[in-house]
């Protein structure tokens, strides 16, 4: 018998949808995927060299827990320069992946019954983490009214004394909104006056549009500072996601817990990929730009094709890759043996009978809504939204 904590999750939604999709490729159906949440740009070249120098080099053994002091000091860099953020070593932990550290903070920080307010539409993973780690998920309806955000107001409403803390994104997976300095400090207010943490996962920092700039919660002033862990990582700005590497930075004693747990569980992060990820934060960073401007022309393709879709409604996001537009016109449609209730109707309805893949909002904890990543080429855009509207045409009440 499984242990009643893994009873209590399911597997990542994203990662199961596309691996369906990959599944049905290789069976030879021309399916088009909308469902991955990594860059389809390859890793710049100057990264890939550091990796390749720190192989033939011999850097291939065990490294500190935490990460070696060089990317740590690149790290704690980054932070000072784009975030105006000051860290010492002890503060900064290195995991595989931003998920990793998400979840290393999960299990330093909550006990049995600690709730953890998670803002819905909400990236996968929170929840099922808290859940893990015998907290419980709180969460915080949004809607498109307000891009999506939390309000002080509607998190207040949820502050118990059991509360422990806030998970916020931004720019979020799903929607591709973000939080402004006015909504950060407001919701600072509330967790100095609560005594909360806030889990402030910046990974999509470096992809907001149209010079919309990002602030880190964390910066706002030194109170809050002492309750915030800001989660960045290499996957989406660098596309690096087969690395594995993200950071956590926080208050000392969290991270030393952290440190801790890394220690029992996966020691070091890889260490190749360390020292590639220096370079990713020290070298040239035009990579970035370009990859941004590609982004940026396709946002606005697909989010003006969908728009052109009858019964579809999509606000433009302003940062990350991903459009979550609006379909709750088609709940209760239908055709031949389809019965669409909801948005994972609507996925497996798509993926079956247009070959399009991509993700409900109920994965993310938003029914009547999509979210379709653009990370993909302009083609599969315009061949993919096609497909979408020529099966959407078919349904009927
Ligand atoms: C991709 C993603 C992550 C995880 O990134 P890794 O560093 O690859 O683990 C974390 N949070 C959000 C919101 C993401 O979309």
């Amino acid at each position: 018998m499984i242990s009643e904590r893994a009873g209590k999750i399911k597997p990542s939604a994203t990662l199961s949808i596309d691996s369906k999709a990959k599944e049905m490729k290789a069976m030879g159906v021309d399916v088009i995927s909308f469902a991955v949440g990594e860059p389809d740009f390859d890793t710049p070249d100057n990264v890939k060299a550091a990796a390749v120098k720190a192989l033939n080099d011999g850097f291939t053994k065990y490294t500190p827990v935490g990460g070696i002091p060089q990317l740590k000091d690149a790290i704690i860099e980054k932070l000072r320069r784009d975030n105006s953020l000051e860290y010492m070593r002890d503060e900064v932990v290195v995991s595989c992946g931003a998920k990793h550290s998400l979840y290393n903070v999960a299990q330093a920080l909550y006990s049995p019954q600690d709730e953890v307010i998670v803002p819905a539409p909400y990236w996968v993973s929170y929840p099922d983490q808290v859940l893990l780690n015998d907290g419980i998920p709180v969460f915080i309806e949004t809607g498109e009214d307000n891009k999506f955000l939390a309000t002080p107001e509607a998190i207040s409403e949820k502050i118990t004394s059991r509360t422990k803390a806030i998970i916020l994104n931004y720019p979020s997976n799903p929607t591709g909104f973000t939080y402004g300095r006015n909504n950060l400090e407001g919701i600072a207010e509330l967790a100095v006056k609560h005594n909360l943490y806030v889990i402030s996962d910046e990974i999509y920092e470096k992809l907001l549009y149209n010079g919309v700039k990002h602030v880190s919660i964390a910066s706002l002033d030194p109170e809050i500072k002492k309750r915030t862990v800001v989660i960045n990582g290499f996957s989406k700005a660098y596309a690096m996601t087969g690395w594995r590497l993200g950071y956590a930075a926080g208050p000392a004693d969290v991270m030393k817990a952290v440190e801790n747990i890394q220690s029992q569980s996966t020691s070091n992060p890889t260490s190749f990929a360390q020292k590639a990820a220096v370079e990713a934060l020290e070298g040239p960073q035009e990579f970035i730009g370009r990859m941004l401007a590609e982004f940026d022309k396709r946002r606005k393709f697909l989010v003006s094709g969908l728009n052109a879709i009858d019964g579809v409604s999509c606000i433009m996001p302003e940062g990350a890759f991903y459009a979550f537009p609006n379909v709750k016109k088609y709940v209760g449609t239908g055709t031949g043996k389809w019965r669409i209730q909801g948005s994972s109707d609507m996925a497996m309805y798509l993926l079956e009978e247009a070959h399009v893949a991509l993700v409900p909002g109920s994965a993310f904890g938003a029914e009547g809504y999509i979210r379709m990543s653009y990370a993909t080429s302009m083609e599969n855009l315009r061949e993919g939204t096609s497909r979408i509207k020529e099966a959407l045409s078919k349904l009927s009440r």
